[in-house]
C-alpha cells in the first residue's frame, strides 16, 4: 500500500460511487469520479435498474452524515408496512415496525442526481462518458474509453463502485488467491406501472409496499411522488408459468386476470409495458479480498445481492459510512483502515446476501401463509 494518498479515483457514479466521493472529498482528498453513461442530470434516460428503491435507516444514516438528508426527505414516500393482495382481492396490512417506524420509497434517478449535485458542489471532479475498459491493479491505473479517445489515468488509490459487473472485480478475478462466487436465481424481473387514477390520486394505498404473493412468484408495487406506482413482476424465466410461457398479449392479460385480478384495472399500459420493458436477471456476487494493492471494491461491485430485503443500496451506503468512521479512528491511515474495512464489511455483505435470498421465499410465499396474517385485515374495496 502506497503511504501518501492524495488523488483518489472512483469508478462508477451510481448511488454508492457518488456518496463515497462526497465522503472522500470532505476529508480533503482530490477526488475524480468516472461514469460510463452521460450526465443523468441533463438527460431523461433512466438508469436501467429499478426505478424506485426502499431506503431504510441503514442508508439514511449515511445521508444524514454527509448532510443531504433534507433534500432527500423531499423525495421520500413512507411505506409503513406490507399490503398483501390475495387472489380473491382481500387486503391484509402487516406493519414493518412500531408506530412511526417505516421504510421509504425513493426514486433512484432523483436520489442519484442529488448525490451528484452534492459531489460536484463539494469539489469532486466528475467525468461522464468515461467507460472503464481495464484496471491495472499494480499500477493503480485505469484505461477509459471516451467519445474522443482512449486514455489511461493513474491514481494513488482507486475505488471500484462500478456495480454488479465491475471491471475492477474482473481484474481481481484473474489474480491468484481471489475467491469469487456468483449465482443467478431462476427468476428475472420486469417493471410495469400503475398510473395515477382519474382524479389524479394514487390508485392504491400510498403508504405501503404492495405485494401480490403467489408461491413461486410475485408482483410488488412501490409508490412514486407523481402518484404513480412502479410495479415489479418477479417471475421464473422458464417453466409454467414464466416469461417464456407468456408470449402473446392475450396470454398476458389472461394470466394477470386470473393471478393478480385486483391489479389489472390499474395496470393501464400492461400490454405495451410487458412486451417493451426489458426482462432482467438477478445475481448474487460474493468475493474476497475486496482490497488488492491500492484498489478497493465497494457497493454492488463487492457484494451484489438480490433485491428482496431492499438492502443493496442501503448496504452500499453503509460501506461508505463505516469506511469514513474507520478513517476517523485511524487518522487516515489507509492500510489499517482498509484491513478493517474488508474484515468488517465482508461478513455483513455475506449475511445480507443470504438473508435477501431467503426473503424472496418469505415475500412470494410465506407472507400469504395464515400464520403470518395476524395483523390488521382490511376490507377489499
Ligand atoms: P450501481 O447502482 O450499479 O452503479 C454502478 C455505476 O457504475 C453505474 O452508474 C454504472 O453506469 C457505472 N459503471 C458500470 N460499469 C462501468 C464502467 N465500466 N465504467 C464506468 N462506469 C461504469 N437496494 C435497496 O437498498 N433497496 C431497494 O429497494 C432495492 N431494490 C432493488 C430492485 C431491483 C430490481 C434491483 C435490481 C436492485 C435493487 N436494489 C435495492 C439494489 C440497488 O439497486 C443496488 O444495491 C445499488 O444500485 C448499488 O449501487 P452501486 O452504486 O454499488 O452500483
Amino acid at each position: 500500500m502506497k503511504k501518501e494518498i492524495k488523488h483518489i479515483g472512483v469508478l462508477g457514479a451510481g448511488l454508492v460511487g457518488a456518496l463515497l466521493s462526497i465522503y472522500l472529498r470532505k476529508r480533503g482528498y482530490k477526488v475524480s469520479l468516472y461514469e460510463k453513461r452521460d450526465d443523468m442530470r441533463k438527460s431523461s434516460a433512466d438508469s436501467g435498474r429499478s426505478i424506485n428503491l426502499a431506503l431504510s435507516r441503514r442508508g439514511i444514516k449515511a445521508l444524514e452524515d454527509i448532510g443531504v438528508i433534507e433534500e432527500v426527505e423531499k423525495i421520500m414516500l413512507p411505506m409503513e408496512g406490507r399490503m398483501m393482495h390475495s387472489q380473491d382481492g382481500e387486503l391484509t396490512f402487516q406493519a414493518y415496525g412500531k408506530e412511526g417506524q417505516y421504510i421509504n420509497s425513493v426514486s433512484r434517478g432523483n436520489l442519484n442526481k442529488i448525490l451528484l449535485e452534492k459531489a460536484e458542489a463539494a469539489g469532486v471532479e466528475i467525468k461522464f462518458e468515461h467507460t472503464c475498459k481495464s484496471v491495472d491493479l499494480e499500477g493503480t491505473s485505469v484505461t477509459f474509453k471516451t467519445p474522443d479517445a482512449e486514455k489511461t489515468m493513474q491514481f494513488d488509490l482507486l475505488f471500484g463502485s462500478d456495480g454488479a459487473y465491475s471491471k475492477m472485480r474482473q481484474a481481481m478475478v484473474k489474480k491468484d488467491r481471489f475467491n469469487y462466487e456468483q449465482y443467478y436465481i431462476p427468476h428475472g424481473y420486469k417493471e410495469l406501472s400503475i398510473p395515477p387514477n382519474e382524479d389524479g390520486d394514487f390508485a392504491i394505498a400510498p403508504n405501503a409496499l404492495h405485494i401480490w404473493p403467489r408461491g413461486q412468484y410475485m408482483l410488488i408495487a412501490l409508490p412514486n411522488l407523481d402518484k404513480s406506482f412502479t410495479c415489479t413482476l418477479f417471475f421464473p424465466f422458464e417453466g409454467q408459468p414464466s416469461f417464456e410461457s407468456l408470449q402473446t398479449p392475450q396470454q398476458v392479460l389472461n394470466f394477470f386476470k386470473n393471478t393478480f385480478p385486483d391489479s389489472l384495472p390499474h395496470l393501464k399500459n400492461i400490454q405495451e409495458e410487458y412486451f417493451e420493458n426489458p426482462t432482467s436477471s438477478l445475481v448474487t456476487v460474493k468475493c474476497e479480498p475486496w482490497v488488492k494493492n491500492n484498489c478497493v471494491l465497494i457497493g454492488d461491485a463487492a457484494h451484489a445481492i438480490v433485491p428482496f430485503y431492499g438492502q443493496g443500496m442501503n448496504a452500499g451506503f453503509e460501506d461508505c459510512y463505516e469506511l469514513n468512521l474507520l478513517l476517523n479512528r485511524h487518522a487516515d491511515d489507509w492500510e489499517m483502515t482498509l484491513d478493517e474495512y474488508q474484515e468488517l464489511r465482508k461478513k455483513d455483505g455475506d449475511a445480507i446476501a443470504d438473508l435477501a435470498l431467503h426473503n424472496f421465499v418469505e415475500m412470494r410465499d410465506l407472507v400469504a401463509d395464515d400464520k403470518f396474517l395476524v395483523q390488521k385485515k382490511i376490507e377489499a374495496k
